[in-house]
């Protein structure tokens, strides 16, 4: 099938390319990220591939409806980005790749961890510059110590099996308890006592209306003081300005993001000559006890090998109209 990719970098090429030997799709690369002023580079394409700051609303999903676009492939787990209600009343069939690795992102997760609890990004600076000293670097035994986990889905179990082998003591809020976490030995809890009982939280719930902005200046409140937050799931979980508030009041005593509310105008590109004009990002940027990455929780190379297989593979189903078990069905 001809396949219309949007947002593409040199490694979405590389690993799409050495995939679709096997599935001999016309893959066409677009860089620019897919928003109704470039849908019409994708006219006369059946498919669109798209990744988690291409904006799919209402306007754009016209534009490719209208160009011949039946279906849409995500090459992401989360769907937030996307009118799902608009897509169906469109009739375009929404795919997705449900699970590509969960350990490239639960292991990020411990990566800003450790980063945040060691300081390493200070001491890394400081060695380079012949300051030996370890004033300031002060962190605590990850052993025995409480985290709180919300959302224990593919990616929060993963998480919680590497922090169980810390010898952390783990607590989590889940609409669904997972039984693989209780036989870990993870204790289920309602989300303030969760959030009041943890030396660090990690999100890994999708962001989805019930969820949107569960970190904010009410929920805070019930943080120890000096907590770690940790998310690598979406950017909209938190409300940013409450966070900072947070951090400026010893609430949070550290943050680390790998997901940010505004990220689609900051992230996946070189912006080190611009001028950054997201004043709220800038002034995150300045807290010596932030530590933010750019979305990067998904790109190993496991992970990349798997989202092109498994997108270019969701595509062949289309193709052949065998239902495809990656298909996104809207509720409403
Ligand atoms: P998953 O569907 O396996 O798990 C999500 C879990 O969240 C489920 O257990 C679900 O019951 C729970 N949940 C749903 N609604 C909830 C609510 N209101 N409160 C608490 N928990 C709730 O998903 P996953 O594969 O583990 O991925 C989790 C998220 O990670 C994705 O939605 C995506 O946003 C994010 N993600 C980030 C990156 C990255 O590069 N940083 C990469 C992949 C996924």
């Amino acid at each position: 099938m001809r396949v219309a990719i949007f947002s593409t970098k040199s490694y979405d090429r590389q690993f799409f390319e050495a995939a679709n030997r096997e599935y001999r799709h016309e893959l066409i690369f677009f860089e620019p990220r897919l928003t109704a002023e470039t849908a019409i580079l994708a006219n006369g394409y059946p498919v669109v591939c798209a990744f988690i700051n291409d904006r799919l609303d209402a306007t754009t999903l016209q534009i490719l409806a209208a160009g011949g676009t039946h279906s849409i492939a995500l090459r992401s787990a989360g769907f937030n980005h996307i009118d799902l209600k608009t897509a169906k009343n469109l009739g375009l069939t929404v795919v997705r790749v449900p699970a590509y690795s969960p350990y490239a992102v639960a292991e990020h997760a411990v990566a800003l961890i450790l980063m945040l609890n060691r300081k390493l990004y200070r001491a890394y600076n400081r060695v380079r510059e012949d300051n030996f000293s370890l004033e300031g670097l002060l962190g605590f035994d990850l052993h025995g110590s409480t985290v709180g986990i919300v959302g224990t889905g593919k990616i929060g179990a993963c998480f919680a099996r590497i922090m169980h082998g810390f010898g952390c003591h783990l607590l989590a809020y889940d609409i669904h308890p997972n039984p693989e976490c209780l036989e870990l030995g993870v204790e289920y809890a309602e989300l303030p006592e969760v959030l009041g009982k943890a030396d660090i939280v990690s999100l890994h719930c999708p962001l989805i209306p019930a969820t949107e902005r569960l970190i904010n200046r009410e929920t805070l409140q019930y943080f120890q003081l000096g907590a770690m937050l940790i998310n690598t799931s979406r950017g909209g979980l938190i409300d940013t300005e409450a966070a900072i508030k947070a951090l400026k009041s010893g609430r949070l005593g550290s943050l680390g993001i790998d997901v940010y509310e505004q990220e689609e105008n900051l992230f996946f590109e070189d912006l080190s000559t611009s001028i950054i004009q997201d004043d709220t990002f800038q002034l995150l940027q300045s807290f010596n006890n932030v530590v933010i990455t750019a979305h990067q929780g998904f790109f190993t190379r496991n992970a990349l090998e798997e989202i092109a297989k498994t997108t270019l593979q969701n595509i062949t189903d289309l193709e052949r109209g065998i239902p495809c078990a990656n298909e996104i069905h809207s509720e409403n």
